[in-house]
């Protein structure tokens, strides 16, 4: 298991996931599981659909489980169409009137 250094911890508990999500141990363990899943969205591979995937999701959301940011059974490709399904509380934040919908897990 990768372990998660204790400033990105910190930063994570701190509210600041930008520096997680830009960090190179995070973009290591990203493309790991890209990898894993061949580049394509997991969730669509269930339904027997092929979409490529954008993201690398946190199953456990990262604000929440921060001990689980890098450990890659808590990880999944998606594509931006089901990853948006798994974060209903950003979608509503983009309908009130945020012009740019990016998820921060496409970094
Ligand atoms: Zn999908
Ligand atoms: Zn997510």
């Amino acid at each position: 298991m990768i372990q998660l250094p204790k400033e990105l911890l910190k930063a994570i508990k701190a509210g600041n996931v930008r520096k997680f999500y830009k960090s190179a141990i995070w973009q290591a363990v990203r493309k790991q599981v890209l990898i894993r899943d061949n580049y394509e969205c997991q969730k669509c591979k269930e339904k027997g659909r092929y979409s490529k995937a954008n993201c690398v999701h946190h199953i456990k959301h990262l604000r929440e489980f921060p001990l689980l940011a890098l450990v890659l059974s808590n990880l999944i490709s998606l594509c931006n169409a089901c990853h948006n399904q798994e974060h209903p509380e950003k979608l509503k934040k983009y309908r009130a009137g945020q012009k740019e919908y990016i998820t921060e897990e496409r970094w």
